[in-house]
């Protein structure tokens, strides 16, 4: 396929998804959520390639490493590029990744989910494309990357909840309610193990719309539950510091679970 069609192909892929999300927020009114909308606008464009990415910026292809941070909408026909890519297109944990090893943000385009899904992964994935071009770093320890990802879920915890107003406040509470009667928080001892979430909450449809698969019910469900999650600590531990921590080390003991970390 000829550059340029290559090109227009991916952008026009990129701006169904960008116009998509701002249909999903419309309405919301939340400075760093247009920040990060507009960075993901502004981000040059890039192709997967076998040696890694093809960045376009100006009319002109950049190396990646002098491109700085860029965006690629991922098809399925990218499983003939390399196993890299294969690996990436091919991964259904979510809508998209940001790669901090190519400093790129993934758009999975082949993906079955309701816009509001898809919103939210590109608004979370945009808050790690954001952090990494105010914090550009060639790493994190575990612990730095789960207090990014606690800023990254209240964020999202914080959009969301727009997004939901109070029919989202009240499943929220739901599920705080219920981990409290499983557990016993008090103010000076939450145990390390969590309650884990509860199932598909139905009433979560008239917000999102209907899940078109089981696996997207399980991440609307985990969002909330994360939210919960973070709710309690909030609610229990007076320190904010320590109730960060203690956001962060539970990411942290989840994601080394699900062998995220
Ligand atoms: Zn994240």
């Amino acid at each position: 396929m000829k550059a340029w069609m290559e090109y227009d192909r991916r952008n026009e892929l990129r701006n169904a998804y960008l116009r998509q999300a701002r249909e999903s927020v419309r309405g919301i009114e939340d400075r760093e959520m247009e920040d990060i909308l507009n960075l993901l606008h502004r981000l040059p464009l890039a192709f997967p390639t076998q040696e890694g990415l093809f960045v376009y910026r100006d009319g002109k292809s950049l190396k990646n490493r002098e491109a700085g941070i860029s965006i690629v909408p991922v098809t399925l026909e990218d499983v003939r590029v390399s196993d890299f890519w294969k690996s990436i297109a091919l991964q259904n944990r979510a809508a998209g990744n940001f790669l901090i090893r190519l400093s790129t943000l993934v758009i999975l385009t082949n993906q079955s989910m309701l816009p509001a899904t898809n919103a939210i992964t590109l608004l979370h994935e945009g808050y790690h494309a954001k952090f990494f071009a105010e914090n550009s770093h060639d790493g994190q320890s575990d612990e730095e990357y789960c207090r990014e990802e606690v800023g990254a879920y209240s964020f999202i915890n914080r959009i969301v909840e727009k997004m939901g107003g109070d029919v989202y406040r009240m499943i929220l509470r739901e599920q705080i309610i219920r981990m409290e009667m499983i557990a016993s928080f008090n103010d000076e001892d939450i145990p390390n193990v969590i309650p884990i979430r509860s199932e598909y909450n139905d009433l979560l449809s008239l917000i999102y719309g209907f899940p078109r698969s089981e696996h997207e019910m399980t991440a609307l469900q985990t969002n909330v539950w994360i939210h919960a999650v973070f709710t309690i600590f909030e609610e229990y531990i007076e320190d904010k510091e320590k109730a960060s921590e203690r956001k962060a080390m539970f990411l942290c003991s989840l994601y080394k679970e699900r062998r995220i970390l």
